[in-house]
């Protein structure tokens, strides 16, 4: 298994998780771009948006309702802060396995 998000996953990596259940799991970015820089993806591999079916769409909305519940933790809701997933090559995706970036800070 090559997939770095998955190692993450199944702990054959460390990573700084600030949230896990059964579907997602989050954890610090390792270069982050941003004070606050999170990865949210969920447990199971797709590699990027290109590849969701019909049936990943409640898995997405997790990802955002995961988003939403860490920026309430870390007190930054009212501040704001930025999602962002990136696409393909084109789009900066360095990572094949789906994620929602959470900025909040600096220039996100
Ligand atoms: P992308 O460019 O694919 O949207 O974002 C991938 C992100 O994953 C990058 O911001 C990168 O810093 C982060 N990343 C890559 N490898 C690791 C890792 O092993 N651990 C952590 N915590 N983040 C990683
Ligand atoms: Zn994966």
């Amino acid at each position: 298994m090559s997939c770095i998000f998955c190692k993450i996953i199944k702990k054959g990596i460390p990573a700084e998780v600030v949230f896990e259940n059964e579907d997602v799991i989050a954890f610090k970015d390792i270069k982050p771009i941003a004070p606050v820089h999170i990865v949210i993806i969920p447990k199971r591999h797709i590699a990027s948006v290109v590849n969701l079916k019909e049936e990943d769409e409640i898995l997405m909305g997790k990802l955002i309702m995961t988003a939403k519940k860490i920026a309430d933790d870390l007190k930054i809701s009212e501040k704001g802060y930025k999602l962002l997933i990136r696409v393909g090559r084109g789009g900066g995706q360095e990572v094949d396995h789906i994620h929602l970036h959470l900025l909040s800070g600096g220039n996100a």
